[in-house]
């Protein structure tokens, strides 16, 4: 399969018109002294999507690689998170996450869990909508959001989350969850989109491997690509990296899709957003 160029990789438009490259690099559990390097790796491999968070403690690390590239800022989208410890600064934790990614502005903020214990989501959001108004950040989202909290977000707010960025991987699809955001207009984004690479054995995946001589990621990714998912998967191994943006050359038919589909067990990896309550995240 030939190695895509960041031109190649489609984009989402969301709902506020902003485009979005479909499938991006996560960077959670890259340790922060090699984030520059990964992230380099990445650059180099292609990506110009990026997904990090004030809770992974790298975005220094994202800010060093994105400085060092010399890519121009308008072919970038850069993605972080609202801490769930935070929710109560969210004006200061946003000037610290743009700071520390030496940003004048940034692509994607997120909420990064609801944590409905705390009460405190709809106020933290208002907080975004004014960075979203003065144009620090071009569109504002949501992380970990079930339907019930989505709901309360919309009946207090002004503006409608572009982005629900949810675990979905094929043994874990939160099909009803994801069918509910789009029917409100706000794109589906997976995290863990390989299952942290458990799901890359499964047999379905690994005979459309054969099938295609392609690898099983590649399948996985090519999955949730055929469903206009945005994707954002993680590898420290620039090979994988580039294997993994290589799932852009290959289509799945439906019928392909389906027996991937079929794999859904209901086996979530991370934590239960209606109850997950940390504060260092
Ligand atoms: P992924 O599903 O992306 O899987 C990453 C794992 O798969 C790593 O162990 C990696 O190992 C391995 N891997 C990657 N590519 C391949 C390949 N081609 N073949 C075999 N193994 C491979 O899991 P993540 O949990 O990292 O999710 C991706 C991103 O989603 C995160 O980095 C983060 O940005 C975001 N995320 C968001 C969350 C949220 O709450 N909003 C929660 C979790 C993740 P190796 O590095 O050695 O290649």
């Amino acid at each position: 399969m030939s190695q895509p160029t960041e031109n190649t990789v489609p984009t989402v438009t969301l709902n506020n018109g902003v485009e979005i490259p479909q499938l991006g690099f996560g960077v959670f559990q890259i340790p922060p002294a090699e984030t520059q390097r990964v992230v380099e790796d990445a650059l180099e491999a292609g990506y110009r999507h990026i997904d990090t968070a004030a809770a992974y403690r790298n975005e220094a690390g994202v800010g060093a690689a994105l400085a060092a590239s010399g890519i121009r800022r308008e072919e970038l989208f850069i993605t972080t998170k609202l801490r769930n410890g935070e929710q109560g600064e969210a004006s200061d934790a946003f000037n610290r996450s743009r700071d520390a990614l030496g940003l004048d502005y940034l692509d994607l903020y997120l909420i990064h869990w609801p944590v409905p214990s705390q009460g405190l989501f709809t106020g933290a959001w208002k907080e975004m909508e004014k960075f979203y108004a003065d144009k620090s950040i071009r569109a504002i989202g949501v992380s970990n959001f079930l339907s019930d909290h989505l709901d309360t977000l919309l009946a207090a707010s002004e503006i409608v989350p572009a982005v629900n960025q949810i675990e979905i991987h094929p043994t874990f699809q939160q099909q009803d969850l994801a069918a509910n955001n789009r029917s409100l207009g706000i794109a589906v984004e997976a995290y863990s989109p390989l299952g942290q690479g458990a799901d890359l054995t499964a047999a379905p995946v690994e005979a459309l491997a054969g099938k295609y001589g392609a690898t099983p990621a590649q399948v996985v990714l090519a999955w949730h690509l055929a469903q206009g998912t945005i994707v954002i998967p993680k590898s420290s191994d620039s090979t994988r990296m580039r294997e993994n943006l290589a799932a852009v050359s290959l289509t799945l038919t439906p019928a392909e899709v389906d027996e991937v589909s079929a794999l859904e067990s209901g086996g979530r990896i991370g934590a239960d957003p209606a109850v997950a309550a940390f504060t260092q995240m």
